[in-house]
């Protein structure tokens, strides 16, 4: 979509240019987007080459571009005065370093995710933590309003509520089994647990009930309250039945 952006303002800032696109799906997927790559390709005059560049060189003054329209079948030559690779959007470098500090998971691609993509889209794992705009995945800028505008709702009822509750669904130690081992202490990813006189103590405010430390713990010393082990099988179970 970004290129058919560039095509466009490319035209209007070069009117006597014209702008050639090789592309091999078009990814246009938004309200308007697809009326707008059709103006760009009509009004603005940009030629969209579905295939590949197979060669570049530099000839003269100018860029020498191979390639081929599959559709046509026809082999292409164009003098560019310049070249443009139009690549996928990436996070930005912080984005690691962001997500570690406040205990945000990333996406496969290394975007930070939310917390459900259909019930809790600018939720963050975290509680507390919202998502807007391109730190979450690419998007437009109507896209990054709607969402910062859902985000700062979210803000507002947050911090409008007298008091606020927190899922019952945090890790409890069965303090007679705990042996001190401190497994759980580095497992959890919200650095709720500490040791104090040689067993694990949960900070439930920290807790976000994630059970990384029950995966962990070796003496089934620890649990997540209202998602145990027998909860779990058992709903196994009732879905299986
Ligand atoms: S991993 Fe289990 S045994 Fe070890 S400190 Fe944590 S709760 Fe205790
Ligand atoms: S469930 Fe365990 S690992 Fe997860 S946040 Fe709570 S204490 Fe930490």
């Amino acid at each position: 979509m970004y290129t058919a952006k560039h095509a466009s303002l490319y035209k209007h800032h070069v009117p006597d240019g014209r702008a050639y696109v090789f592309y091999i799906d078009i990814r246009s997927g938004g309200k308007g987007y697809e009326e707008f790559v059709q103006r760009t390709m009509e009004e603005d005059g940009a030629i969209y080459l579905r295939g590949r560049v197979s060669k570049l060189y530099r000839h003269n003054d100018k860029i020498k571009v191979l390639g081929t329209d599959t559709l046509t079948g026809q082999n292409v030559e164009i003098d560019a005065d310049m070249v443009v690779l139009a690549l996928a959007m990436q996070p930005s470098k912080g984005t690691a370093e962001i997500a570690k500090v406040l205990k945000i998971g990333r996406d496969k691609d290394g975007f930070l995710a939310e917390a459900h993509p259909k019930l809790k889209p600018v939720e963050s794992v975290t509680a507390g933590i919202f998502l807007a705009g391109a730190a979450q995945a690419p998007k437009d800028i109507p896209e990054t309003v709607a969402q910062a505008g859902a985000a700062a709702a979210k803000v507002i009822a947050l911090l409008s509520q007298a008091s606020l509750s927190h899922a019952p669904t945090v890790a409890r130690v069965r303090r007679s089994h705990c042996t001190g081992c401190e497994m759980c202490v580095t497992a959890c990813p919200y650095h709720a647990i500490r040791l104090e006189n040689g067993k694990a103590v949960v900070n439930e405010v920290l807790c976000e009930g994630c059970g990384s430390c029950t995966a962990t713990c070796l003496r089934a010393a620890i649990e997540v309250k209202n998602a145990t082990q027998m909860q779990v099988f058992e709903m196994i179970e009732a879905c299986l039945a």
